[in-house]
């Protein structure tokens, strides 16, 4: 080989430029999304892109050692079926997809595995696929939702709303940094939340609702305030410690 590629995306490489670096690689990233409406704020791919983008910023600070993967663009957005154009998986056929994603890669001798999630609503199934990649395969697997899990100071410095965390001003300003063609700039709008909403704020019950009962025009907080300015601090900020951590988890 002349000379190694630029960068591990996957769909970036040939067979054989992927052949002669895997002996460095050292974990894999994937990226997790889903095709899910975020309000008026934001394009339905905020969530793929979003993780798609920022893993592959984190590949870059850690090559050679992590190989990112093309994102899984269908997620668990059954909450979100009354907004018109969301595509959900159920929970076994989502499951089901990473777990083969996880198999198809340790085949070719991958033993480490970063869910680099970009969608809340896939939390549950996530922690269900690492436990059962280590129980089942016995190979390491952790997921976190990136940025935002790495920097919820950053994030609580720059949030103005009572209720945030879905096409917010911090989640549209991430995407204005990471991926702005995918930002509706001309139709920002603060999150329509009924107040027994706001009220409910910090309740320790998971009850099952519908997210047009959480929010009527789909988006939480004010993405009126979102900069890419605060998108470039969460997203660096975020980078500097999911980087950190994951040189840890591949150290061992
Ligand atoms: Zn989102």
């Amino acid at each position: 080989m002349a000379t190694k590629p630029p960068s591990l995306y996957l769909h970036d490489l040939s067979w054989p430029e992927l052949k002669e670096m895997l002996p460095e690689i050292k974990v894999a990233i994937i990226p997790v999304g889903s095709t899910e409406q975020h309000g008026p704020n934001g394009a339905f791919d905020f969530d793929t892109s979003g993780s798609r983008e920022f893993s592959k910023k984190l590949g870059e600070r850690l090559y050679p050692k992590a190989l990112v993967t093309p994102p899984v663009m269908f997620g668990m957005s059954n909450h979100h079926i009354h907004f018109p154009g969301t595509i959900t998986l159920r929970a076994s056929t989502f499951i089901d997809t990473l777990m083969d994603i996880v198999w198809s890669l340790s085949q070719h001798g991958i033993k480490r595995f970063f869910f680099a999630n970009g969608h809340g609503g896939n939390s549950p199934a996530l922690t269900i696929v690492v436990n059962r990649v280590k129980q089942e395969m016995g190979f390491k697997a952790a997921w976190a939702t990136v940025p935002y899990d790495f920097v919820n100071d950053v994030s609580a410095k720059h949030v103005k709303s009572p209720t945030w965390g879905h096409a917010c001003e911090i989640e549209t300003s991430v995407m204005m940094h990471l991926h702005p063609q995918s930002v509706k700039k001309d139709a920002l709008a603060k999150g329509d939340v009924p107040d027994e909403v706001v009220k409910r704020r910090g309740t320790p019950v998971h009850e099952g609702r519908f997210f047009d009962e959480t929010t009527k025009n789909g988006c939480l907080g004010d993405a009126r305030l979102a900069t890419p300015e605060i998108g470039r601090e969460l997203v660096e900020a975020g980078l500097d410690r999911v980087a950190a951590y994951l040189e840890e988890f591949i150290s061992e």
